[in-house]
């Protein structure tokens, strides 16, 4: 047996007893009469003991050890003189009797500490030492007692979770293919699944009712920070369904998982339309863990002579709470906050409620204090408040104001890792136009039902634009955590729907054949939704970046550098797979 205990378990309830212990040499300090090893394993660090006057021999062999020596001891529980409240062990040691070297340990490119000073790229490169660290081994503990708890919820609710295949066929909506060549097939490819959309809904056909799925998708986007080439859905699909029956269910598993993880009971979780969402936050996805909503000031700021807001189709603005003793720098830091590329706001116009019930602007030359007061009430500032106001095109417009609004939400700390506000958006634009290729595709995908009531529109080309979907998304902290939409089971509306994306029937036919023969065998109403699995360790782990909650994540440029994937192949396995590759232009 290698080991009786392992190195978090023994406290000075053990006291005496002879034990086994196995793990990492995580530091050692030698003092001359005695030498210290801490001990670590997945479990925690148990301090080793080494007595010059006992056991010459033993203690000259720990002093020779390095860190990350894999090692075990057999020794006895004893109570320690100096003791450590700061770790469950803390209380006692062991002093050896027997020592093994199971394995030796070239010295680790940085420290398997909780703040290591290893960077990055190094960490990533040797990631099994990084998962060595306890805030790595945190996070993965995390994410396996979140699926745990997804598993079971869903479990006891009748959900069936069911595998769908890997390896299937590439399908040009949505974002772009990984693809695998087929060797049997020459010239033929698989594609990875974006996600197992298609077939979760073939499971509804086939009566399973309800299915779940902790589903590895694979998505070749260009990445932007913080997105993986392949990521974890929790996949779900439910049939003879509405949207409340939806929205009850996961609702109820995102609290059963706030309440386990994180102890915070909820009631109902707010809903708000996508157009309000829009309105009041720039965002279809806002983070309503503060206030700050957007306030429409046309009516105030237009007709004053000031040509900038005159010209603008809408002016906006957010009432900063405290904040009109901003100084000429910090206004200046917002101004060029809005003003960066990304943002592409050409100004932002400040006006400050001063303490004595005065006001500041910067157009205190087109507006008189009477008309800045306007602003005041319309946006329900308070002396001592600073409103912030943009103008432009309105959508790009509310876009920025709600980036503007979220930099505000982290100055002013309102957005704390630790408080979660949850919240549905419903009612989707069921379309998007494309002026590049000069048509609509699906917002969501092509298989979204439209909103009951805007079904008729369909019919109507000119109203494409103005159908909502019946689709939904859960909205975590500012982070869409998951969406999904009621299907489309009717085979008519199905057609309607391929026409609007500018499908020829042929083309519906070649790329979705298969589901919509399907659909021609009784397919049962039917909905669903994903929620995105690594995200949502992050958020509930506290943390930014989805990266740490993976355990084998690839960088920013969708490289995994321990593996160094992906990487060229041999030419017999190109020529197996019938590939000839065209020299690159560098
Ligand atoms: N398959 C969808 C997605 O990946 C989710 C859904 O509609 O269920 O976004």
């Amino acid at each position: 047996m290698y080991r009786t205990n392992t190195c978090g378990e023994l406290t000075l309830k053990n006291l005496g007893q002879s034990v086994t212990l196995c793990g990492w040499l995580q530091r050692s300090r030698d003092l001359g009469g005695m030498t210290f090893i801490d001990l670590r394993d997945r479990y925690g660090v148990t301090q080793l003991v080494f007595n010059m006057d006992s056991r010459p021999d033993l203690c000259e062999q720990a002093r020779k050890l390095g860190r990350e020596y894999v090692l075990q001891v057999k020794g006895v529980v004893a109570e320690r003189s100096s003791k450590n409240p700061k770790m469950p062990t803390g209380d006692i040691e062991i002093l050896v009797d027997e020592l093994s070297v199971l394995n030796a340990a070239k010295v680790p490119p940085f420290t398997i500490e909780d703040h290591s000073d290893g960077g990055d790229d190094l960490r990533m490169k040797y990631r099994y030492l990084d998962l060595r660290r306890n805030p790595v081994r945190r996070n993965l503990e995390l994410r396996h007692r979140l699926a745990m708890l997804v598993r079971n919820y869903l479990s006891d609710l009748n959900f069936l979770e069911i595998e769908t295949p890997c390896l299937i066929k590439s399908t040009p909506e949505g974002a772009r293919d990984f693809v695998v060549p087929s060797r049997m097939n020459p010239g033929q490819f698989y594609a990875l699944p974006q996600s197992p959309q298609q077939y979760k809904q073939l499971l509804m056909v086939g009566g399973m009712d309800r299915y779940f799925q902790l589903a590895r998708c694979f998505r070749d986007e260009d990445l932007r920070a913080d997105r993986q080439p392949e990521f974890t859905q929790i996949d779900c699909e439910m049939a003879f369904v509405e949207q409340e029956d939806v929205l009850q269910t996961f609702e109820g598993l995102m609290k059963h998982l706030l309440k386990e993880v994180k102890g915070v009971t909820y009631d109902a979780f707010p809903r708000i339309t996508w157009n309000d969402a829009m309105k009041y936050y720039g965002s279809d996805k806002p983070d309503i863990r503060f206030g700050m909503r957007f306030v429409e000031l046309d009516d105030v700021a237009k007709g004053k002579g000031f040509a900038v807001f005159d010209d603008a189709q809408l002016v906006v603005g957010i009432c900063a709470e405290g904040c009109a003793d901003y100084t000429r720098k910090q206004l200046d830091e917002l101004t060029d906050f809005v003003k960066r590329p990304q943002i592409g706001a050409k100004g932002l116009v400040y006006i400050k409620c001063n303490a004595d019930g005065t006001f500041k602007s910067s157009v205190d030359k087109f507006f008189t204090a009477e008309d800045l007061r306007a602003f005041a009430e319309k946006c329900q500032a308070k002396a001592g408040d600073l409103m912030l106001v943009l103008c432009g095109e309105a959508m790009k417009t509310r876009k920025q104001l709600s980036e503007l609004r979220l930099e505000m939400g982290s100055r002013l700390g309102l957005r704390p890792s630790n408080v979660f506000a949850p919240l549905w958006v419903i009612d989707f634009p069921l379309l998007e136009w494309d002026e590049e290729t000069q048509r609509y595709y699906a917002m969501h995908h092509p298989f979204t039902a439209p909103h009951p009531e805007d079904l008729p529109l369909l019919d109507q080309p000119e109203r494409w634009g103005d159908i909502r979907a019946n689709a939904y998304d859960i909205v975590l902290n500012g982070n869409e955590i998951g969406g999904g939409s009621i299907r489309i089971h009717n085979r008519e509306v199905q057609n309607k729907m391929f026409h609007t994306l500018g499908f020829t029937d042929e083309q519906a036919q070649a790329q979705f054949g298969f589901l919509m023969g399907a659909f021609e065998y009784g397919a049962p109403p039917h909905a669903g939704l994903a929620f995105g699995f690594d995200r949502l360790c992050s958020i509930l782990g506290e943390a930014d970046s989805i990266r740490d909650f993976i355990a084998f994540p690839k960088n920013n440029a969708g490289r995994d550098m321990m593996a160094e994937a992906p990487s060229e192949i041999s030419k017999e396995q190109l020529d197996e797979l019938a590939i000839r590759l065209v020299p690159q232009e560098k």
